[in-house]
């Protein structure tokens, strides 16, 4: 979820590259992509932050999968920059401010509507524009001015440290992970026809049985296959609708 070194980079994910083709097999352009969908929650009226470091030095473009950008248009991100890192110390896949998205290799390995999942996950985080939130969390619970800083990364780097504030502004990471779940899970639905058993909730059982990984960052999986189960009804009717 939340990483300090990489500002907003959030942790996200991992799990076979013969089942991402067979599950998004009907996949062949980027045309015609999709207006933001309808049932998508608006984005926070939060202060929008300028974004400036350098993310991951070592990473080069990645080109993106069909289905990735479908699904980005369905949350309203009309540019949606992908990145490749052969470092996993970072996870398997995580965001960053104010639109990128990081995958490596264990990613790209995973099943396809754990993939799905997981780049859902991260794709809500920055429609969401849950970068945004937190460094205005870190200005009011820090006491610091609203006009202290306009740039996120500095307003993100108070709680380098501060063990107090990070607990503070831990329940806001808390929501935004939930919400990242369900609304990625929606996702992956809609753009890969993914129910929620095979994708959310495989993930996370793949997870707790790996241990570490997402697991150390994000709450208990338990937990959150209790709160993403209320969605499986609506996971499963947008997955008998989706196009692939
Ligand atoms: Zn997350």
């Amino acid at each position: 979820m939340f990483n300090l070194a990489f500002g907003s980079a959030r942790r996200g994910i991992v799990g076979n590259i013969l089942q991402l083709a067979l599950a998004c097999a009907s996949w062949h352009s980027l045309e015609a992509l999709p207006a933001s969908a309808a049932w998508f929650p608006d984005p926070p009226t939060v202060r929008h932050y300028a974004w400036h470091y350098d993310l991951c030095e070592a990473c080069e473009a990645l080109a993106p999968r069909p289905e990735w950008m479908h699904m980005a248009a369905l949350a309203g991100i009309p540019k949606l920059r992908l990145l490749l890192s052969l470092d996993e110390s970072n996870g398997p896949a995580y965001s960053a401010a104010p639109n990128v998205l990081v995958l490596t290799p264990a990613a790209l390995k995973m099943d396809a509507c754990q993939l799905a999942f997981v780049i859902g996950h991260e794709i809500v985080h920055i429609a969401q524009r849950h970068f945004d939130e937190d460094a205005t969390a870190m200005l009011v619970y820090s006491g610091m001015p609203s006009n202290w800083t306009d740039k996120g990364e500095e307003a993100l780097q108070l709680a380098d440290g501060d063990f107090g504030l990070a607990l503070r502004v831990s329940h806001l990471w808390q929501d935004q992970e939930r919400e990242a779940d369900w609304i990625g899970a929606l996702l992956a639905a809609q753009s890969c026809g993914c129910d929620i058993e095979s994708s959310a909730l495989a993930y996370l059982r793949h997870e707790s049985e790996a241990g570490g990984g997402l697991a150390a960052a994000h709450p208990a999986s338990m937990e959150r296959v209790l709160r993403l189960l209320p969605f499986a009804e609506s996971a499963k009717r947008l997955a008998e609708r989706s196009p692939r």
